[in-house]
């Protein structure tokens, strides 16, 4: 199974992601995570896209794509030990037509296919509310929001103890720069994927179980066994 989320910054991916991914038995890809890790790695990818990055801009088509080419890579190692992993969550991932057709052919390369494709809806003046107030574990990359879900003790994460903390790029112009970007870049992808019979909507202002509860409805009503 390869299920994708989509829906703009602050509509819940990477929250929904969390839970999701060890529910379904599958292989988290969340590009944003991989990136900051690189960052705060400092490995050669890291130095690459550190100004990109810091100012809320999206990372090239190639470097993101060579990036998920190697989750990918390590999926299928996985599985040829066969281990229980059924497929893949992408988080942020694609955000650009070029990056959404490089997913079909990788996927394709390994005989599988997109399985669904979840659109998290939630309006605008929504999303910047929740995006001033977002905090993440700085080990773990679990999400959390200063008073919608916030952490039991303030700045230590519930799941790991890691320090829990703002994102650099959670600052009010970088956080408008990103919503334009996603509506310039990402938003044409949906109407891609609904035309292919693979996108299935859900109602992102409601409370983060419920909005778990319709991803996995919607999973099992839409998604082949692939
Ligand atoms: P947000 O959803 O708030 O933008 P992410 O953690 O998904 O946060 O992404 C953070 C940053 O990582 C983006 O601003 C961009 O620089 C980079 N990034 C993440 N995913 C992609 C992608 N698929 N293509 C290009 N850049 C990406
Ligand atoms: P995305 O990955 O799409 O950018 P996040 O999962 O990081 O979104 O969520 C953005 C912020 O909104 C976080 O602070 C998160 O705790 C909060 N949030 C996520 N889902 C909900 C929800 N259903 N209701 C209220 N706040 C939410
Ligand atoms: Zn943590």
């Amino acid at each position: 199974m390869h299920l994708i989320l989509m829906g703009p910054q602050g509509s819940g991916k990477g929250t929904q992601a969390g839970r999701l991914a060890p529910r379904l038995g599958l292989v988290l890809v969340a590009t944003g995570d991989l990136f900051r890790r690189a960052i705060a790695a400092e490995t050669a990818l890291g130095h690459q896209i550190k100004a990109a990055y810091d100012r809320g801009e999206l990372i090239s088509d190639d470097l993101t794509v060579a990036l998920v080419e190697e989750k990918l890579d390590e999926l299928s190692a996985e599985r040829a030990l066969g281990t229980g992993v059924a497929g893949a969550l992408y988080d942020g991932f694609p955000r650009t037509r070029l990056q959404a057709d490089a997913l079909d052919a990788a996927l394709t390369r390994r005989e599988e296919a997109i399985s669904t494709v979840i659109q998290i809806d939630v309006p605008r003046q929504t999303l910047v509310n929740r995006l001033a107030g977002r905090r993440v574990c700085t080990i773990c990359d679990t999400v959390y929001h200063i008073e919608f879900n916030p952490p039991r003790e303030e700045g230590v994460c519930d799941r790991c103890g890691g320090e829990v903390r703002q994102r650099p790029d959670d600052t009010p112009a970088a956080i408008e720069k990103r919503l334009d970007l996603y509506e310039l870049e990402t938003a044409p992808l949906l109407a891609h994927y609904r035309d292919r019979g693979l996108m299935a909507v859900v109602n992102g202002v409601q409370a983060i179980d419920l909005v778990t509860r319709d991803i996995e409805r919607a999973v099992k009503g839409t998604a082949t066994t692939r």
